[in-house]
């Protein structure tokens, strides 16, 4: 037997362990077809190509994934490296293994150069994005991992790129993942490589004292095992030595040689139920020393990433400081394989006749469970890495850019620079040209080329654009190169639109009318409005429909300008009795509300016995009351009056508003009121020099509180100084 075949009976022995529905032939079939594919493919070892499939189809499979991932990955270089197609592995092993081995396909071909923190984010971001499927990433990893074991053979520039990327990109998406067991190889695997010296000073030092170390944990296992036993707990008791890379960042971050970086020890006590977890718990705080403060509980709050387990720091008699863990065999599997254990686990309970979205959906569930910020914060990436409303492309010089979902090579212009987008004449992507209009996808690398002769974006861009940022820009442009033009457009635009709503521009050319639309749309002259129609700052229909509104206001006011209405400010008096007027001791008498003072429901009041003309109600602020008696005069006939019942009734009221005098206050105001639904029975404005104006309106309202609506709204018109009610003591 050849000793290919056997390394992949082996994997197949491995897979049958944990898989007892393996398809068997399936599985020979992709390992048959991935042979012949390599064929004569090398290793830089010399071993054939096809042993590196099966590698890192065993690492998959330790991390217990499903037949569907262990074929995809035994295929994972084919589409890039043999005459195999996607269409040849669709048809054989269907869809879903074709599209994870084109995920891996399209991995590979990111290229990675050293970047600063943010891009290395994005890049990350970008990785888990165009993964789509968990598994492309699963076997992007185990990969990974196989090509790092077998570094060695590799030229020392590949050396360098290979670890720092498995270092920076691979290892916290693992760690992410919760494949802690796989964070940690590439991690100690890229370290030979990154920072030969420092790996071998730890690894030598470490060498030397392994006697002593070995004594150490020794001892300490018995210990704890000891105990356990004699308490009957059924436990299993590990012991290890820290992974280098971590011993390394902490002897480097802290500035410490390796004899000052304690717990480097570290034993794990694996039971059968949480309950157990506190009890030996218990028993390890008992047996020895526990450092405050380095104690978390990780199984009543489990780490973002699904981590579980109880840490805790002790002392021994040795005076050793050293870390152990404590937690569940389920715990452990899922600290070793994260994600992919519950993958695992998943797919036995329900098959594999999942939608996509009810795959990620546990994922989610999983962590939107827990609680703590880093929890959510992993959980939004999770959404925007599985259900990307993203899109991740390339700068020809590799650095990620991020764009919304269907943006086009305008929003990658616009988000270069505006200048790029501003001078652009024409895109690539992946190398080839491409219509503006055209959607980019995840791992295209953008090119755009500028010209200076370009005249600027087209019109149609603003509409193409996807993100706000690039239709902003474009905007901009628009409204500072093309102001002739912008005018242009919009009148044109404008009086189609007006044209379309049967309104009549000549009506719109009277003074007041078009002075108050542009006012309401903040514009300093017609042209402004044109211009901001034609480079899209505000639309046709927008300003067409102010245009209705103030055409209509203006209707109505003519009609009732039109009739014949008492000089002003004061208002006519009433003709009603006991409009909601209760007078002490008299019933049924002629009531009627003072001009000076106007009052409404909700002011003081009291009333004046007129003579022969009933009973005259005064706001106790009125001038002529305070007046009256000042002077002593008419005592006795001044009595006590109430608001009664005034509902369903109106009443006049005078206002004088002081403003500086222009063209369309007489509408302003009239629109204030308007605005607040308050009826105005007249209105006239006499100039009072020095360029101040005073209007005097009379308004009905049902009470002081409306009354007060209709001020406020009257005192936030432009110009207006003032807003009073005549007649009273101020
Ligand atoms: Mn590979």
């Amino acid at each position: 037997m050849d000793k290919v075949f056997e390394q992949y009976l082996a994997l197949e022995e491995k897979v049958k362990g944990y898989n007892p529905n393996l398809n068997i032939e399936r599985l020979r079939a992709a390992y048959e077809l991935s042979r012949n594919a390599h064929g004569d493919q090398k290793r830089k070892d010399g071993s054939p190509f096809v042993t590196h499939p099966i590698a890192a189809a065993e690492i998959t499979a330790d991390m217990g994934l499903d037949e569907d991932a262990i074929i995809a990955c035994l295929l994972h270089d084919t589409i890039e490296d043999t005459d195999v197609t996607y269409e040849d592995i669709a048809k054989k092993f269907g869809v879903t293994v074709a599209d994870i081995v084109e995920g891996v396909t399209k991995l590979t071909r990111v290229v990675y150069t050293s970047k600063e923190e943010e891009q290395v984010e994005n890049l990350r971001k970008m990785l888990m994005a165009m993964a789509k499927d968990i598994r492309v990433i699963l076997i992007k990893i185990a990969d990974r991992l196989h090509n790092l074991r077998t570094l060695n053979y590799q030229s020392q520039q590949k050396q360098m790129e290979k670890s720092l990327e498995s270092v920076e990109i691979y290892a916290p998406i693992a760690h992410r993942l919760g494949i802690q067991k796989a964070k940690w190889e590439l991690e100690d695997l890229s370290l030979i490589y990154i920072d030969p010296i420092a790996y071998e000073e730890i690894t030598s030092q470490i060498d030397s004292r392994r006697d002593i170390f070995e004594e150490f944990m020794n001892t300490i296992k018995s210990r704890i095992s000891a105990r356990l036993e004699s308490y009957n707990i059924k436990a299993s008791v590990s012991s290890r030595l820290k992974h280098i890379y971590s011993i390394y960042r902490k002897m480097y971050s802290q500035n410490k040689d390796l004899s000052q970086v304690f717990d480097l020890c570290a034993f794990r006590v694996i039971v059968d139920s949480v309950s157990d977890c506190y009890n030996v718990l218990g028993h390890m705080h008992d047996l020895f020393k526990p450092i405050p403060g380095k104690f978390k509980d990780y199984i009543s709050t489990p780490k973002p990433n699904m981590y579980q387990s109880i840490h805790t720091t002790v002392i021994g008699s040795e005076g050793i400081p050293f870390e152990i863990q404590i937690r569940t065999w389920e715990m452990h599997h899922t600290a070793e394989y994260g994600v992919a254990a519950h993958w695992k686990y998943k797919s036995e309970i329900s098959g594999n006749n999942q939608s996509e979205e009810e795959k990620y959906a546990w994922i989610r569930s999983l962590l939107e469970s827990q609680q703590d910020t880093d929890a959510h914060d992993f959980v939004k990436e999770f959404k925007i890495d599985m259900f990307a409303d993203e899109v991740f492309v390339f700068t020809p010089k590799g650095d990620v850019i991020i764009l919304p979902a269907n943006a086009t090579p305008i929003d990658f212009a616009y988000k270069i620079h505006s200048a790029v987008g501003n001078s652009m004449v024409g895109a690539k992507v992946n190398g080839k040209l491409v219509p503006f209009d055209h959607i980019l996808k995840n791992g295209d690398i953008v090119e755009i080329i500028t010209s200076k002769s370009s005249k600027g974006p087209g019109r149609d861009w603003i509409n193409i654009a996807k993100s706000s940022e690039a239709r902003g820009k474009i905007k901009q442009w628009f409204k500072k190169e093309k102001r002739e033009e912008n005018i242009a457009h919009g009148k044109s635009a404008f009086e189609a639109e007006m044209k379309r709503n049967h309104l009549s521009i000549s009506e719109f050319g009277k003074e007041e009318i078009m002075q108050a639309v542009l006012k309401k749309l903040s514009f300093g002259s017609l042209d402004e409005m044109y211009a901001a129609i034609g480079f899209g700052g505000i639309t046709a229909v927008r300003a067409v429909s102010r245009v209705r509104e103030e055409l209509i206001k203006a209707r109505k006011q003519d009609r009732q300008e039109k009739q014949p209405v008492a000089p002003p400010p004061i208002p006519p008096a009433r003709d009603k009795s006991v409009k909601g007027i209760m007078v002490e001791g008299l019933e049924n008498c002629l009531i009627k509300f003072a001009r000076c003072c106007t009052p409404v429901p909700g002011d003081d009041v009291l009333g004046f016995i007129t003579k022969g003309y009933g009973v005259s109600v005064h706001r106790t602020k009125c001038q002529n009351y305070l007046n009256s008696r000042a002077r002593g005069e008419d005592e006795g006939r001044w009595i006590k009056v109430a608001w009664g019942n005034t509902e369903g009734e109106t009443y006049q009221t005078a206002l004088t508003v002081s403003a500086d005098d222009r063209n369309g206050l007489i509408v302003d105001i009239a629109t204030a009121l308007g605005a607040v639904k308050t009826k105005i029975t007249s209105l006239n404005v006499r100039e009072v020099g020095n360029g101040k104006a005073l209007a005097f309106i009379t308004i009905e309202v049902k009470d002081l509180a409306a009354l007060q609506t209709a001020m406020n709204r009257l005192r936030i018109i432009p110009g207006v100084s003032d807003v009073e009610r005549p007649g009273v003591n101020r």
